[in-house]
C-alpha cells in the first residue's frame, strides 16, 4: 500500500482492502460502500469482454462535480461573497458523449455548464444541454456558422457567451448579431502578464497565442461604445494553462484579472461574469508539492484563495461581486477513469553467475572487464561503471571485426551484466549516488509485457512524460520482489513506461510481483479520465479499448451500467481507408490461387477464410 502511495494520490476514492486488493469508493465516509476492482474485473470477464478495459466510475464524476461546487459555495459563504459560482466543463478534456452527458446530468443541481472550443463542440454541447441557468462558454476560433448557432442558442434562452480571443473576431460577431437581430453576450479573453510554471502553461503570459493585450482591450471597449453595444460586454476570461502546480501563480493571476474586471466596470460595461479558465491541478503523484505532477494546494484552498482575491480587489473599488466561472476539466474527470490490463509475459533480468578465474586463452579486453568486476567497492562504483561501459564497447568492436567469437562475446556480456548488477546493489548504500548512475536500476529491471498501448490509452505518458499512478490491483499483502519497467504491445521502442510516481522524485522501476503464466496478473493506471482518451492514436492499429461504466451502489455492490465495445480490427482498418469487404474478396482470390498452385486443398479454404474473417472481427489487443 505504502509502496504505491495510494493513500496520497487516491483522494480517498481508492484504497487497499484487508485482503490486498485495490478498492474503489466514491462515498469516502462510508467504508462499507467500497468495491474491489478485482470483483469488477470478474464481472467484466463474465460478460465476455477482454482486457484492456477502461473503467469509468460514474459516481466519481458525480463526487468531483459536487466537491468542486461545494468547495466554491462554502468559500463564498465563509467569506460573505455576494456573487455565485458557475463552473463549466471544457468538452476538450474528454469529449466522449457519455462523459459530456453525465457531466451535464450530475452538474444540473449546481447549474454546472459547458465550455466549447470549436463548432463541433458547440454542436455537441447543444445536444446535451438542458439547463438554461448554466453557462455555455464559447472559446476558440469562430466562423459565421459557429456564431449563428451560438446566437440562436441565446434566442432559445441559453446563457451562451462568445469569448473574443483575437481582435478581428468582434466584427463578425457584431455583423451576425445585426443580421439575425439577436443581441450577443460578449466576453473578452485577456493576456495576463502573470505566467505560471508547469507542463501546460504556454497558454498564459504576454506571449500566449490567444487573448487580447491591454491596448486591444481598450480598443474593443471603444469599438463597442461606438456601436452602442457596450451593454453586451458581460464576461472577462483568461486561461493561464492547465495543471498549475503553484497556488501563488493562481493567486497573482486572479488579482490581475480582477483589476481588469474592475476597470471594465468603470468603463461602463455591465460585466457580471469573471471566468478564470482551467488550471486547477490534480495531485497525480500524491506529493502535495509544486512539482509538475502535483500541486501545493487543495481544492478548498484554491477556492478560498480565488474568492478572497476577487473580493479584496473589487471591494476597494466598490465593484459588485461577479459570478465566478472556472473551466476545470482535469480535476472534474481525471479520477473518473481507470485503465486496466493484464500482464502477458515478462523478461526477467537474469543474475548471471561468472567463474572465479578465467581461462588462460581469454582475450585481454574480456580479462580487463573481468578485473573491473572483481574490484568493485563502494568508493569506486562510478569508475567501475565507466570502465565496464568502455570495455563492453571495445569487445563489441572486436566482435564486429571478427577478432572474437560469438561465444566469447556472449561470455563477456554475462560479465558485463553481473558488473552492472553489483554496481546497482552498491549504489543503494549511498545517500547521494553519482548522477551517471541515476537510471541504473532500469537497466537491470525486468520487462513486464502488458496488454495495452501507451499511444492509445495514456498518450501524455509518451508525449510529455506525464506520470500516472500505476499499481497491481491484487496480491498486495505479498511483498513485490521484482523491479520492472512496463512495455506495451505496440512493438515501438517508445511504447514503454519507465518513469513512475514517487513522493520525493521520479522512480525508474516499479516493484511488481512475480508473474506466473498460469495466473492472471492485473495492473491499473489511475487518474486517466482527463485528456488521455481523445489524444490517443492508432499507433500500430491498436484501437479504442473496451469501456465499461460502473455504478457503485453504496452497499458494497456495483452495477455495470454501460458497455462500449472497443474497436475491432476491421474498424481500425476502415479508419485508414481499407475496406473490409474488399479485403475479404482479395484474400479469397489469394486462397483460390493457392488451390490452383496445389499449396492448399479446396477443403482447407473455408477454414483459412474463417481465420482471416476472425482476424477482421477480433479485438485489436491480445485476446484470450
Ligand atoms: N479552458 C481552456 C480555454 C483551456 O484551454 C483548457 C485546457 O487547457 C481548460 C479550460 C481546462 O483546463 P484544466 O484541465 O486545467 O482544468
Amino acid at each position: 500500500e505504502e509502496l504505491y502511495g495510494i493513500k496520497n494520490w487516491g483522494a480517498g476514492y481508492f484504497s487497499v482492502s484487508d485482503n490486498g486488493e485495490v478498492m474503489v469508493n466514491p462515498y469516502k465516509d462510508n467504508s462499507s460502500a467500497a468495491v474491489s476492482l478485482m470483483d469488477i474485473i470478474s464481472g467484466v470477464r463474465e460478460r465476455g469482454l477482454d482486457m484492456p478495459v477502461l473503467l469509468r466510475f460514474e459516481n466519481l464524476l458525480d463526487s468531483q462535480i459536487s466537491f468542486l461546487n461545494n468547495s466554491f459555495n462554502e468559500a463564498m459563504h465563509k467569506l460573505n461573497y455576494k456573487g455565485a459560482y458557475r463552473g463549466v466543463y471544457p468538452i476538450k478534456v474528454n469529449q466522449q458523449q457519455q462523459v459530456v452527458e453525465e457531466v451535464t446530468r450530475f452538474g444540473q443541481r449546481y447549474h454546472h455548464g459547458l465550455e466549447v472550443g470549436s463548432k463541433a463542440e458547440l454542436v455537441a454541447a447543444l445536444s446535451v444541454m438542458k439547463d438554461k441557468e448554466a453557462c455555455l462558454i464559447c472559446n476558440g476560433y469562430k466562423d459565421e456558422e459557429f456564431i449563428d448557432l451560438g446566437l440562436y442558442s441565446v434566442k432559445m434562452g441559453f446563457k451562451c457567451f462568445f469569448v473574443i480571443e483575437i481582435p478581428g473576431e468582434l466584427d463578425i460577431v457584431l455583423e451576425r448579431s445585426r443580421a439575425l437581430g439577436i443581441k450577443p453576450n460578449i466576453g473578452i479573453r485577456i493576456k495576463l502578464s502573470a505566467k505560471a510554471g508547469g507542463h501546460w502553461t504556454e497558454s498564459g503570459g504576454d506571449r500566449s497565442i490567444f487573448g487580447l493585450n491591454m491596448s486591444q482591450v481598450i480598443s474593443m471597449v471603444d469599438r463597442l461604445k461606438e456601436e452602442g453595444m457596450l451593454d453586451s460586454l458581460k464576461l472577462l476570461h483568461y486561461h493561464l494553462g492547465s495543471q498549475i502546480p503553484n497556488i501563488r501563480d493562481i493567486r497573482s493571476a486572479v488579482l490581475e484579472a480582477a483589476r481588469v474586471y474592475a476597470e471594465l466596470v468603470k468603463e461602463g460595461a455591465p460585466m457580471g461574469y469573471l471566468d478564470l479558465g482551467g488550471g486547477l491541478a490534480v495531485d497525480y503523484d500524491g506529493s502535495n508539492t509544486n512539482y509538475t505532477n502535483s500541486r501545493n494546494y487543495t481544492v478548498e484552498e484554491y477556492c478560498m484563495d480565488i474568492v478572497e482575491a476577487v473580493m479584496t480587489t473589487l471591494d476597494s473599488g466598490d465593484v459588485p461581486h461577479p459570478v465566478i466561472v472556472t473551466e476545470s476539466g482535469r480535476t472534474t474527470v481525471a479520477y473518473y477513469s481507470v485503465l486496466i490490463f493484464n500482464v502477458l509475459d515478462t523478461e526477467k533480468f537474469e543474475e548471471h553467475d561468472i567463474p572465479d578465474k578465467l581461462d588462460e586463452s581469454t582475450s585481454e579486453q574480456i580479462r580487463n572487464l573481468f578485473d573491473v568486476n572483481k574490484n568493485i567497492t563502494l568508493k569506486n562504483i562510478q569508475e567501475c561503471y565507466n570502465d565496464a561501459l568502455y570495455y563492453r564497447d571495445e569487445i563489441r568492436d572486436m566482435f564486429k571485426h571478427g577478432r572474437i567469437s560469438l561465444r566469447e562475446r556472449a561470455f563477456s556480456e554475462k560479465i558485463f551484466w553481473n558488473t552492472i548488477n553489483q554496481i546497482a546493489k552498491e549504489k543503494q548504500k549511498l545517500k547521494n549516488a553519482p548522477p551517471d548512475l541515476e537510471d541504473i536500476e532500469s537497466a537491470i529491471a525486468d520487462i513486464y509485457y502488458c496488454n495495452f498501448s501507451v499511444f492509445q490509452s495514456i498518450p501524455d505518458s509518451w508525449a510529455i512524460d506525464q506520470l500516472f499512478p500505476i499499481m497491481p490491483l491484487h496480491r498486495l499483502l505479498e511483498l513485490p520482489k521484482r523491479n520492472a519497467v512496463i512495455a506495451d504491445i505496440t512493438c515501438d521502442c517508445d511504447g514503454k513506461i519507465d518513469q513512475f510516481i514517487d513522493l520525493h522524485d521520479v522512480r525508474t522501476t516499479l516493484p511488481l510481483h512475480e508473474f506466473k503464466s498460469d495466473h492472471d496478473y492485473y495492473l491499473g493506471v489511475f487518474l486517466v479520465g482527463a485528456y488521455q482518451e481523445t489524444l490517443g492514436d492508432l499507433h500500430n492499429l491498436f484501437g479504442d479499448t473496451n469501456v465499461v461504466s460502473v455504478r457503485i451502489n453504496g452497499d458494497g455492490t456495483y452495477d455495470l451500467v454501460k458497455e462500449i465495445h472497443g474497436d475491432s480490427v476491421s474498424d481500425v482498418l476502415s479508419y485508414v481507408e481499407f475496406d473490409p469487404k474488399d479485403m475479404l474478396v482479395s484474400f479469397r482470390e489469394k486462397a483460390e490461387q493457392a488451390i490452383h498452385e496445389g499449396l492448399i486443398s479446396a477443403s482447407e479454404r473455408p477454414e483459412i477464410m474463417r481465420a482471416y474473417d476472425n482476424g477482421l472481427r477480433g479485438y485489436t489487443y491480445y485476446e484470450r
